[in-house]
């Protein structure tokens, strides 16, 4: 190729390590960027660039996908975050809100979230016609009748080109009181519009007081019954009844046939996120496929909204670092490292495997030329940090991912996100 022809790039990221899995690249390699989209990728590239950004040493990766984020601020109360900041402030150039917006709530998102972005935001819409108000805090408004399985329809078909899915919770606080009802409901949307259904699994909501008792470990197997092939089952590190590990401490049996079914496994990283649980389910032999970060208000520290409930069912601070500020996409990854899954796989988990999820292959989550110039780079680095979840398991690891900058559609943006955090030297602490 001529590349004098081409005219110069815009942008030339040099010398990083290049890993992308969707190409099956990893090695030393620059990639240039013009015109908002990837003009090249190869080792030592000739040719002018406005801007030549020397990253030797670090990750180069495809714009990164977190497949599980709560950004519609305000509008859901103290839950919602600022889209950018855990977006391209953080490292990420696309962010999943995982049943933010509804039906009756999706034009205030599109308008007042996903247009002022800097950061891709897409959704899975809520299949409840309140959406996440107030992360979901309270139950009653979450009962089957208060899912509008026609209209949302009409949401989700009209907005295709931000709702990438549809979003349900299936766990022992909604099943006591209604059964499988809302998630029938919920799924019945996701056939009609096309779209994978995500499934939250581990308890959410408190039992009501003098309700019959409900066995949490019965609900895989009655959500096996209504999941279909490409739905994704999320949290299958959680420590809370209803998840992966059942009550005698072991892969719950029903889990390997439902991704011998084609369904899908997302980390919703957040604080309900346990090492031990990790172990016993990784051990098992099961993979997740994607990774989500899970950040909210109530799991971040910052400042909440005047007003807002101070008491929530997933109020407990995220301090993956062991009490330094909270934790990030780049984070979640470092924990899977630590978990021994190795870097290609993690790198998957945040670029080809979310773009095959949300049916964006060739558009997101690769470096190829010709695609959205959507770049994460991150720094690599080597020592002993002192990771806890907040069961009080500490983990040592040796190896840290974090943020350097994105670029998103080819503009640059550092890492420089409040909520980022600081790591935590094992022989310090
Ligand atoms: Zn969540």
């Amino acid at each position: 190729m001529d590349f004098a022809e081409l005219g110069p790039y815009d942008t030339v990221l040099r010398g990083g390590r290049v890993i992308d899995p969707a190409q099956g690249l990893d090695g030393i390699a620059d990639v240039a960027v013009r015109g908002g989209r990837i003009a090249a990728i190869g080792p030592s590239l000739p040719g002018p660039a406005k801007s030549v950004i020397d990253v030797t040493g670090r990750l180069v990766l495809p714009g990164m996908i977190d497949t599980h984020a709560h950004v519609y601020r305000y509008v859901t109360g103290r839950f919602g975050l600022e889209a950018d900041m855990v977006g391209v402030h953080s490292g990420v150039t696309t962010l999943v809100d995982q049943g933010g917006p509804s039906l009756m709530t999706f034009p205030g998102f599109r308008e007042f979230v996903v247009k002022p972005a800097a950061s891709r935001v897409l959704a899975f819409l809520s299949a409840y016609m309140v959406g996440g108000l107030e992360g979901h805090y309270y139950p009653e408004l979450y009962r089957p009748d208060c899912i509008a399985v026609e209209d949302t329809i009409r949401s989700g078909r009209e907005n295709g080109d931000l709702v990438r899915g549809i979003k349900g919770h299936a766990e022992i606080g909604g099943f006591t009181r209604w059964g499988d009802e809302a998630m029938r409901r919920a799924a019945q949307i996701a056939r009609e519009i096309d779209r994978p259904l995500y499934i939250h699994f581990g308890q959410l909501w408190p039992l009501p007081e003098d309700a019959a008792s409900y066995d949490p470990d019965a609900i895989l197997p009655e959500m096996l019954e209504i999941m279909r092939e490409g739905d994704i089952l999320a949290h299958p590190f959680t420590r809370h009844p209803g998840g992966f590990v059942d009550r005698h401490g072991r892969l719950h049996p029903v889990v390997r046939e439902a991704l011998a079914r084609g369904l899908k496994t997302d980390v919703g990283h957040g604080s309900h996120f346990s090492f031990k649980m990790a172990r016993l389910v990784l051990e098992a032999g099961v993979l997740p496929d994607t990774l989500g970060a899970d950040m909210h208000g109530y799991n971040t520290t910052l400042p909440k909204p005047r007003g807002t409930p101070d008491e929530h069912p997933d109020k407990e601070e995220m301090h993956l670092f062991a009490g330094k500020q909270n934790f990030s996409l780049a984070s979640a990854m470092t924990s899977m490292l630590a978990l021994g899954i190795d870097l290609t796989h993690v790198v998957r988990m945040v670029t080809v495997n979310p773009a095959d999820m949300l049916r964006m292959t060739g558009e997101i989550g690769s470096l190829r030329v010709g695609m959205e110039a959507d770049v994460s780079v991150l720094s690599d680095e080597r020592g002993r940090f002192l990771l806890a979840d907040n069961e009080g398991t500490q983990v040592v690891a040796e190896r840290l991912l974090r943020p350097v900058f994105c670029l998103r559609a080819g503009r640059r943006y550092d890492a420089d996100a409040i909520v980022l955090p600081s790591p935590v030297l094992a022989e310090a602490a």
